[in-house]
């Protein structure tokens, strides 16, 4: 029976190591949260008191982090304490499936590779809703042999694995989906609130726009405009769902690749300006679909 650590329980982690549960395998869970480890606890989960307490004994390590820093130390170590590199068994699979610079993913592969560990970057494209549902896109970056090795528990979580290249490169991927995320979003609430602000009934332009041109992924899953569609984060006060600082880190990692690489992004850079904006507001704890009330009067 395979065992799985799986460290980060958030949004997306928590979902994702539940899905695992329902396949009956064992998952050891630790995050810096108590409250999150209790929680994948109540659903048949081992508590772990540490990161390193829950890769110890599992055969593969799953990693849900919000950015490069925390899955370097979680990989790396840094002045609190060992990394996992170094305390897990030789046979260990490494999934980090977090979302984070080309440079930590490589620079983590590279250290995993010179301990004979396997590493994959597999960041995921889905939202909350997909990793509830296990129908999540991962996007792998490593070794054929080791991709190879992730994709049984990766199909346990969702439904398309892709292998975009060696190390780093799912990162690369998953980097240019979300930039045009970003924008596809902002273009969204502009549309829909300037036919609001034109007495269209945005459940009506919803349905045009679906169906012609402009459509797009916002629109068919995640309307950004109260009340048009249920269960979406508009619907639910802009909670849960993909946070505005998460989208503001994800364009800034769009920005910082396109340095390295010489690439001209300028829809890209307007969109992250767009959502560090909202974010300075005092919105960067909100779903990202709440950009949509940049867009509209301070009175509604
Ligand atoms: P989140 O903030 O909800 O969850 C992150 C969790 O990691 C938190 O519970 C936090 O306590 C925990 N954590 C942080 N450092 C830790 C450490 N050193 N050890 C253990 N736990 C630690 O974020 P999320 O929405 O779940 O996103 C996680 C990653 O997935 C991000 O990289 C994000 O960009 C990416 N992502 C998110 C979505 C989405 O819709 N939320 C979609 C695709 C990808």
């Amino acid at each position: 029976m395979t065992t799985v650590a799986f460290i980060g329980l958030g949004n997306m982690g928590a979902p994702m190591a539940a899905n695992l549960l329902k396949q009956g395998l064992t998952v050891r869970v630790f995050d810096l949260m108590p409250s999150m480890v209790s929680t994948l606890a109540e659903q048949g989960a081992f508590s772990c008191p540490s990161a390193c307490g829950a890769a110890a004994g599992a055969h593969i390590v799953i990693s849900m982090l919000p950015a490069g820093r925390h899955s370097r130390s979680l990989y790396l170590g840094d002045d609190s304490g060992q990394g996992l590199l170094d305390t897990v068994a030789s046979d260990t699979l490494l999934i980090d499936c977090s979302t984070i610079d080309v440079d930590s993913a490589k620079v983590i592969g590279a250290a995993a590779e010179a301990r004979g560990l396997a590493f994959v970057d597999a960041p995921v494209s889905g939202g909350t809703a997909g990793a509830a549902a296990g129908t999540l896109t991962f996007i792998c970056g490593g070794e054929l042999e080791a991709v190879t090795r992730a994709k049984p528990i990766l199909q346990a979580m969702g439904r398309n694995i892709f292998h975009a290249g060696p190390v780093g490169s799912g990162q690369v991927a998953k980097i240019c989906n979300n930039m045009l995320l970003g924008v596809l979003m902002a273009g969204t609430c502009e549309a829909l609130s300037l036919g609001i602000d034109n007495g269209l009934d945005p459940v009506v332009l919803s349905d045009i726009m679906k169906a012609s041109s402009g459509g797009n992924w916002t629109l068919e899953k995640y309307n950004p405009c109260p009340g048009v569609m249920p269960g979406v984060p508009a619907s639910k006060g802009y909670q849960g769902g993909f946070m505005v600082d998460l989208m503001v880190k994800d364009l800034g990692l769009a920005t910082q690749t396109a340095l390295t690489s010489h690439s001209a992004t300028p829809m890209g850079a307007l969109a992250r300006n767009l959502f560090v904006h909202h974010a300075r507001q005092g919105h960067g704890g909100k779903d990202f679909s709440s950009l949509f009330t940049q867009f509209r009067p301070k009175s509604e």
